[in-house]
């Protein structure tokens, strides 16, 4: 299971608008491969993305991190980007090999 090193993406709108991102708030879908029958293991390709809409300007934003972990518990890539007419602040969205046990909230 892969996860995001980040808690929260901020971005900027052409318009200047900065607007943060919760990573959980990300959907994610996975698609899962078998590599063969010879028990060569499940290459899952995971893609994140968060779409909203600018508060200031109006204009439809899509975040969209695309990751690999194969074979199983190793991150292969994670490739952050950002639809066009917005940019990063800092550190783009990125996403790795979750290792912390569940924790209890509560
Ligand atoms: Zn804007």
């Amino acid at each position: 299971m892969l996860a995001f090193n980040q808690k929260e993406a901020k971005v900027r709108c052409e318009c200047g608008e900065e607007i943060t991102a919760p990573t959980q708030d990300f959907e994610l879908e996975t698609e899962c491969y078998e590599h063969g029958s010879e028990g060569m293991g499940v290459d899952t390709v995971y893609t994140f993305s968060y779409e909203f809409t600018c508060p200031k300007c109006g204009r439809d934003i899509t975040i969209t991190v695309s990751a690999d972990e194969y074979p199983e518990g190793v991150c292969n890539y994670s490739d952050p980007s950002i639809s066009e007419g917005a940019e990063f602040i800092g550190e783009a969205p990125s996403v790795a090999v979750d290792h912390t046990p569940p924790e209890d909230e509560r």
